[in-house]
C-alpha cells in the first residue's frame, strides 16, 4: 500500500476511504442544495464531488454515462422521446443524444450550479448539449415533474445521487409509480442504484419496490473506479421488453467507450452474492 504523500483528496464511506492525488482545488462552494466541489487530479483529469461524494471525473465518466444510458436506449425498439432526471453534469443527455432517432429529451436537474460548473470544469460532458434542439433544459425537482408527466416518454433514465436528501425519493415506491405513468406503454426506466459491495440492502428495497409496478426488473453491474468498492448496480424496469435483449435497430453501434453489445447481455450476470443479497 502505497504512502501518502503530497497532496489528495478523500473520501470516506463506512470502512473505507478513497483518495486520489490532486494538483489543486478548483472549486468550492455549496449551491442551494449541496457542496459542490472540484478538484484538478493527477490522473483521473478534473473530479467532482457534492456533498462530499464523489460524482464523476473527466478520465471515467464514460464508464457510468455509456452503461446507464445504452443499455435502456438498445433494449427499446425506438426510443423517441426521453427524459433525464438528474445527471447535472451533463454525461447522460450526451449519451442519449447519441441515438439519431431520439426526438427530444427532457433534463429534468434540480440543482442548475452542477450544471454551470460541468460546464466550466467538465466541457466534454456538456458537448452539444446547449446546440442540439432537442435537449429540453427544466431544472427542477425531478420526482414532482414525472408527477405531471403521463403516457409521455419511451425512456427515463434517473441519474441521481445517493438516496438521502432532494435525491431519497427518487428510490420510493411513490415514484416509481410515477415513472410508470409517465412512461407509454411500452416504456423502459433505468437508474443508478448504489453500490452492491456495501448496499445491497438498498439495491434489494429498490428492485422489490419495481417489482411492484414494473413487469420486468433487472440489476446490472458495471465498474466505476472512482466509487468506493468500484462496483456499482443500475436497475432497469420496463412495461413489456426484456432490457437484457437488444431491440433497437435504428441506433448505429458505434464506438462507445465502455458498452458493447457482448456487455449488454454479460452485464446482467451476476455474481452469487449480490443475486443472494437481493433476493
Ligand atoms: N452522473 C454522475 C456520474 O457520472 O456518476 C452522478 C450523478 S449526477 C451528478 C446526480 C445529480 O442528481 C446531481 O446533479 C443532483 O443535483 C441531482 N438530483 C438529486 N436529486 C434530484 C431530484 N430530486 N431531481 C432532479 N435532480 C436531482
Amino acid at each position: 500500500m502505497g504512502k501518502m504523500t503530497g497532496k489528495w483528496c478523500t473520501e470516506t464511506y463506512r470502512d473505507t476511504a478513497l483518495s486520489f492525488k490532486i494538483k489543486k482545488k478548483l472549486y468550492a462552494k455549496r449551491s442551494k442544495f449541496q457542496m459542490v466541489e472540484v478538484y484538478e487530479t493527477e490522473k483521473h483529469g478534473n473530479l467532482m464531488a457534492l456533498d462530499g461524494c464523489y460524482m464523476v471525473s473527466t478520465a471515467e465518466e464514460f464508464v457510468y454515462h455509456d452503461m446507464l444510458t445504452h443499455i435502456p436506449m438498445f433494449a427499446h425498439p425506438d426510443p423517441k422521446d426521453v427524459l433525464v432526471i438528474g445527471g447535472g453534469d451533463g454525461g447522460t443527455v450526451r449519451e442519449v443524444m447519441r441515438h439519431k432517432g431520439v426526438n427530444s429529451i427532457d433534463f429534468v436537474e434540480i440543482d442548475g450550479d452542477v450544471y454551470t460548473v460541468s460546464k466550466k470544469y467538465f466541457p466534454a460532458l456538456v458537448k452539444g448539449l446547449e446546440q442540439d434542439k432537442r435537449v429540453h433544459f427544466k431544472f427542477g425537482d425531478g420526482i414532482k415533474f414525472v408527477k405531471e408527466s403521463k403516457n409521455k416518454y419511451d425512456v427515463i433514465l434517473i441519474d441521481g445521487t445517493d438516496p438521502s436528501d432532494i435525491a431519497g425519493g427518487l428510490f420510493g415506491t411513490e415514484f416509481f409509480k410515477d415513472v410508470y405513468n409517465a412512461l407509454k406503454k411500452d416504456g423502459v426506466m433505468c437508474m443508478q442504484s448504489e453500490d452492491p459491495w456495501y448496499d445491497t440492502g438498498i439495491i434489494k428495497d429498490v428492485q422489490t419496490r419495481l417489482r411492484k409496478v414494473f413487469k420486468q426488473v433487472h440489476l446490472y453491474l458495471a465498474f466505476i473506479p472512482i466509487y468506493p468498492s468500484g462496483m456499482w448496480s443500475f436497475s432497469c424496469a420496463s412495461k413489456k421488453y426484456d432490457p437484457r435483449v437488444i431491440r433497437n435497430k435504428k441506433s448505429k453501434i458505434e464506438k462507445f467507450r465502455y458498452y458493447t453489445p457482448e456487455l449488454h447481455r454479460a452485464a446482467f450476470a451476476l455474481p452469487r452474492f449480490v443475486k443472494d443479497g437481493i433476493k
